[in-house]
């Protein structure tokens, strides 16, 4: 993606209607599959070989994170 065609994304998003503004950034939530075992004890149970992870992902971006409160201040497009 082009500098000059990724601003588009930023007005409207129009693929990802989920998308939400968390200061600079425009995150999605998004989820994946990873093989082991859960980090949180609390969620793993016996036999266990993969968990569904879930995280939000910047649009602009590209950082991800557990949580809006882990992302960083500052939305650096790369
Ligand atoms: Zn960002």
């Amino acid at each position: 993606m082009s500098d000059s065609d990724s601003y588009e994304i930023n007005a409207s998003a129009p693929n990802h209607p989920d998308a939400k503004h968390v200061d600079a950034h425009l995150v999605i939530d998004k989820s994946e599959w990873v093989p082991g075992k859960h980090p949180d004890p609390q969620q793993r149970h016996e036999g266990q070989t993969e968990y569904l992870e879930r995280y939000i992902q910047c649009l602009r971006c590209g950082q991800e994170a557990l949580n809006e409160r882990d992302l960083p201040v500052e939305c650096d497009r790369r």
